[in-house]
């Protein structure tokens, strides 16, 4: 192809070499096995719902209407009937190129216009000898407009392959060893390529398919296994044994039994603390099923040995309040607790920098602004960050740096319950542990749609809990690209809520607030001052005021279902009954429907994010900050579990039998490694 041609590919899809190319795989494929009559498509069209192809002739052409509305008719035939043929646009190529009365082949989807079948825009063949007995699955590979414009589509990328693959053939190394491709049935590189393009048979394309995303997950995995291998080899960590301040903080004040769950994710993560080795544990848990006390008693056993612990959050308030929430333990112990954020004056901060440095204070909480170089600890044992996703790699590493003769134990924890394929693949280096039980005595939380026609009931049932002494949030959905509008509603929502309540006092959040400004509004909804909350999904992470009973979503149907199921554990944190109300418009698609039954139905964080990775694919799951490592060229973590966990178990044992990759039967795989780290591929994006 030209250089602009190319040039055009390069910058639409990123396709450079002809490994990129042959790695651009068609994301499904047309059935051109089977050759379709006129009867046939009458009789089935309703079970019809891609394109089929027809044997026939073309018997004239018809021009109707002028300008925008011009339209070009045709009759096609066959033995058995006829249908319409129709196009809006190509008009006069259609007329110069396709000839009437010639047998040729028609392709395309058929609809019903009135009581005729008829297809528009069909692609059409004159018949050969070698395209008219041949059976073949056609691939389609997605294309931007740009490159439709240029006449580079799905059809011109199938004929790319088509002159490619022959050349390919000699040149494509095998990248799995062949112990692994008979153990798992696994077709050949080549011939997986092959027919991943152009398939003889669905047979083929699936076990090409099957290959091609074992091969991709098999390296993901493959890596994030050695980086755990090597962390583990190379890195000890404080050997924390001494449980004489557990023994007793359980005996004189822990505030409850410790549910099971609880019990079974501290004695994990004391197994690997008191092991010499450095812990990385990722803790996954639902909002209230009691990471914080888990935090503390793990701080604990840091602190019992000497050495001093630490806390990360997101932001300013979630620091407040893990602080808040840890000084209550910590005082009764008496162990020194400090708070240190962006907000604190720096007079203030030379005493905690003092303290910390000397050992004599014990756990420091705060935002990221204790990252900073000022920050020194006499002797980190022990760093837990809350809600990782919202910090980037490089500052989870800097915080490993605040020990410099030996790397803390690292505790990630996370409130988003990740299905186990998504964990196993962003967190594949971590060691996992969850906890998926609630505290006993807690009321669900319950859930109920409402249409926004009956908004009267609703906010006669916000009036109720008022009057009980409940706070109330209502959150409006805020998304980029329609911010002004969005905010309009957002106002239009607080200003009626104002007039429905006027003796309430409201309070309002929103993004484009300066953060003084929403601070000061979120605490004093904190506080209870104002009753009603209105914002938007600012409010969304671990925010935590007891009283408030009641979380109304507005537009929920615009709302993912983690988002949903996050917004929701605002609430159900006190003894009340609390409730969440989606509020939608009348008319929601079949996703949206599938997204409300399911926070109707359940309160089941992992089930809402099994559905969720379902219906959206892990990229939109995680937020776009992560996507990059879900960039998969084949496999879908949504589907491909059972591949996923296979090659994984697959990944363990080549390692466990060969870490350094070393065995000449390894070779392939050492080679592939090697190769992918050169590529930007994949890989640097997931470390
Ligand atoms: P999250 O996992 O969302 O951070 P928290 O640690 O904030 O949850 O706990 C939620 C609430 O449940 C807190 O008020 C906490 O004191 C309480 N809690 C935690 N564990 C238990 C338990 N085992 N029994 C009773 N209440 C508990
Ligand atoms: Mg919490």
């Amino acid at each position: 192809m030209g250089p602009q041609r190319a040039a055009l590919l390069q910058k639409e899809l990123h396709l450079f070499t002809f490994g990129d190319l042959i790695q651009y795989y068609p994301f499904r494929h047309e059935d051109r096995t089977k050759f379709y009559t006129v009867k046939e498509v009458a009789q089935a069209l309703d079970e019809i719902s891609t394109g089929i192809q027809l044997k026939g002739t073309i018997t004239g052409f018809q021009a109707i209407g002028a300008g925008y509305k011009k339209r070009l008719r045709a009759t096609f035939k066959d033995e058995t009937g006829s249908i319409e043929l129709v196009w809006f646009q190509r008009i006069n190529w259609v007329l110069d190129k396709v000839k009437t009365n010639t047998p040729c082949i028609i392709f395309g989807k058929p609809n019903l216009f009135g009581n005729k079948i008829s297809i528009a825009h069909p692609e059409i063949e004159a018949i050969t000898t070698a395209n008219e007995n041949r059976g073949y699955l056609h691939p389609v590979y997605a294309v931007t407009e740009k490159l439709k414009a240029r006449h580079l589509d799905s059809k011109f990328i199938s004929k790319l392959m088509t002159m490619l693959l022959p050349l390919a053939q000699n040149h494509i190394r095998e990248t799995l060893p062949v112990a692994l491709l008979t153990q798992h049935n696994l077709a050949d590189k080549r011939t997986a390529l092959q027919n991943i393009h152009l398939p003889q048979s669905e047979t083929l394309l699936n076990q090409a398919r099957y290959r091609l995303k074992f091969e991709e997950l098999f390296y993901i995995q493959l890596r994030l296994i050695k980086m755990k291998l090597v962390r583990q080899d190379k890195y000890k960590g404080m050997a924390f044994a001494d449980t004489a301040i557990l023994t007793r903080f359980y005996k004189e004040h822990l505030p409850f039994d410790l549910t099971e769950a609880q019990k079974r994710v501290i004695r994990e993560i004391y197994t690997d603390m008191k092991s010499g080795k450095q812990m990385n544990r990722l803790l996954q848990g639902d909002v209230g099923s009691g990471k914080t006390i888990v935090a503390f008693i793990c701080m604990l056993l840091a602190v019992g040995s000497g050495a001093q612990a630490t806390l990360m959050a997101p932001t300013e308030i979630l620091a407040q309040q893990h602080y808040a929430n840890l000084k209550k333990y910590a005082d009764k112990m008496d162990i020194p607790i400090a708070l240190l954020t962006g907000s604190i004056k720096k007079s203030q901060r030379r005493p905690i920098h003092e303290a910390l440095e000397d050992g004599t204070l014990k756990i420091l909480v705060g935002t990221h602004a204790l990252l900073e170089d000022g920050v020194k600890f006499k002797q980190l044992g022990l760093a837990i960050i809350d809600e990782q996703h919202r910090f980037g790699v490089a500052q989870r590493s800097k915080l490993w740096q605040k020990n410099a003769t030996v790397f803390p134990h690292v505790l990630v924890m996370t409130a988003t319950p990740i299905p186990r394929t998504l964990a196993m693949t962003l967190y594949g280096d971590l060691e996992i542990s969850v906890i998926d039980e609630l505290p006993k005595g807690r009321k669900p939380i319950k859930t109920t749609h409402r249409y926004d026609s009956h908004r009267l009931q609703v906010n006669g049932f916000i009036q109720s809990q008022l009057k009980e002494g409940r706070q109330v949030y209502i959150v409006y959905p805020l998304i980029d690209e329609s911010e002004k509008l969005d905010l309009k509603h957002l106002m239009d929502g607080y200003e009626s809520i104002s007039r429905a309540f006027p003796n309430v006092p409201v309070s309002i959040v929103h993004g484009q607030m300066k953060p003084e400004a929403k601070d000061y509004e979120m605490a004093r909804f904190v506080k209870g001052e104002t009753k009603i909350m209105v914002a938007t999904t600012v409010i969304e992470v671990g925010v935590d005021v007891p009283n408030a009973s009641v979380m109304i979503i507005e537009s929920a149907e615009r709302f993912g279902l983690s988002q949903l199921h996050q917004l929701r554990g605002r609430v159900g944190r006190g003894a009340e009954q609390s409730y969440c109300i989606l509020m939608t418009g009348d008319k929601l698609s079949a996703d949206s429907r599938v997204r409300i039954d399911t926070m109707v139905k359940t309160n089941n964080g992992f089930e809402i994010s099994e559905t969720d990775l379902k219906l959206r694919g892990p990229g939109d799951l995680m937020g776009t900050q992560q996507s990059g490592a879900l960039d998969l060229l084949i496999a879908d973590l949504g589907k491909d579990g059972e591949i996923l966990k296979s090659a994984r178990q697959a990944a363990i044992e080549i390692l466990n039998a060969d870490p350094a990759l070393a065995k000449p039967e390894n070779m392939a795989v050492r080679q592939q490694v090697d190769s992918l780290k050169q590529s930007v591929v994949n890989w640097s994006r997931i470390s």
